[in-house]
């Protein structure tokens, strides 16, 4: 839903182009989402504060309580004064994702559903280890991508999040889940980030930005399906990010049966986009590679993958069983398959690792991210 400023003249010359947005809110008006600001750096922050007629410096006290506490009501904003609350609520909004579900599974991995202002739903998942807590976040409601092992992209498409959408499910984590915590993001939950590549830039901004105090660019990692003009840009963008590539077949004939973008983006080309991603000291590209029984994890397949990831860009590769998950036309690999095909990656230098997927018993792990309330499909 996109609506305008709808406020004094002075105001609504300058900030006509942002975007409004009022989750879960029906008697709001139409105001400027704080969130959702074309950057939404503490300086947009403060020139907006100071366009509504206020000393800019509240602009911090402002972003404290949205990222730090959380706080998406101005009226629970007590360290401003009275007027101001009363003005914001006036003028301005805070995205506050609606949370209708939370499933914890056996291993502490924990699910969060949201509803948005549509009623889409989508899926968040933290998954806590010793020293990182890992969020996992959407970046679309559904998936256009279509890859056959998914369950996302069984679901289809429903629509791009906004930024606001993006940022708010790192902030509703961390007051949902034990200990607050979030050191790392990934962006490997439902949807294709480079697919949503304006919104998900504009959400990186805003997670990053230091005063937010949300992740540093350095934790987070990027996960795409091979969209290659998007990952040539994030290059660019946002260098410092992480990449991760799912790629799951070495060749195209493979890959065009799991991946459909693969047809547009064959391998040759997306090995090309790889060697163009900035590598500095120690960041290497994760090659995702979900092992399906009998489809892509033959000794010729782990050889063309060698190959493939030989190129010049240094990667490291992640096998991942396959989850299965309801009505996927595929299974997971036995151990001594898996660990077969690794030892053949490691015995040609590479780098691999064997990655279980955590949440399983939740349908939280990869590639199970669905429409679903506490694993009840509701699609
Ligand atoms: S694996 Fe990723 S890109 Fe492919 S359909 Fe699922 S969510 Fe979309």
């Amino acid at each position: 839903m996109v609506k305008y400023l709808n406020i004094k003249v002075k105001l609504s010359i300058d900030y006509s182009t942002f975007r409004i947005y009022c989750n879960n809110n029906p008697n709001s008006r139409k105001v400027v989402n704080i969130i959702d600001l074309k950057q939404s750096t503490l300086a947009e922050t403060e020139h907006f504060v100071s366009k509504a007629g206020e000393n800019p410096y509240r602009a911090r006290q402002i972003r404290q309580w949205i990222f730090h506490r959380g706080v998406c009501d101005f009226g629970s904003m007590t360290d401003l004064s009275k007027s101001l609350r009363d003005r914001l609520a006036h003028i301005a909004s805070v995205t506050c994702l609606k949370q209708i579900g939370k499933t914890e599974s056996a291993d502490g991995t924990i699910k969060l559903a949201f509803e948005l202002s549509d009623s889409a739903i989508i899926e968040s998942v933290w998954i806590p280890e010793e020293k990182r807590k890992t969020l996992c976040i959407s970046t679309q409601a559904g998936c256009k991508m279509g890859c056959r092992f998914c369950l996302t992209g069984k679901s289809g498409f429903i629509r791009n999040l906004s930024a606001a959408e993006i940022v708010d499910q790192v902030i509703c984590a961390r007051k949902s889940v034990p200990g607050g915590r979030v050191t790392n993001l990934v962006l490997m939950g439902m949807g294709e980030p480079l697919d949503n590549y304006e919104n998900t830039f504009k959400a990186l901004k805003v997670i990053t930005e230091p005063d937010a105090g949300l992740v540093g660019a350095r934790k987070i990692t990027l996960s795409t399906a091979g969209v290659v003009p998007g990952i040539m840009k994030i290059a660019d963008d946002f260098p410092r990010v992480k990449l991760a590539v799912s790629i799951n077949a070495p060749n195209d004939d493979l890959r065009n049966e799991l991946m459909p973008i693969n047809r547009k983006y064959p391998l040759a080309r997306l090995q090309n986009a790889l060697k163009t991603f900035p590598a500095p000291k120690g960041k290497r590209i994760t090659l995702e590679y979900v092992m399906l029984k009998g489809v892509n994890d033959s000794e010729n397949n782990a050889i063309e993958l060698s190959e493939f990831a030989a190129k010049d860009f240094p990667a490291k590769i992640n096998l991942i069983p396959f989850n299965p998950c309801p009505g996927a036309p595929f299974d997971r690999p036995d151990r001594p398959e898996i660990e077969k095909f690794r030892d053949i990656l490691v015995n040609r230098g590479h780098n691999v690792f064997i990655r279980e997927s955590r949440g399983n018993d939740i349908l939280a792990a990869c590639g199970q991210l669905s429409r679903s309330i506490g694993g009840r499909d509701t699609a």
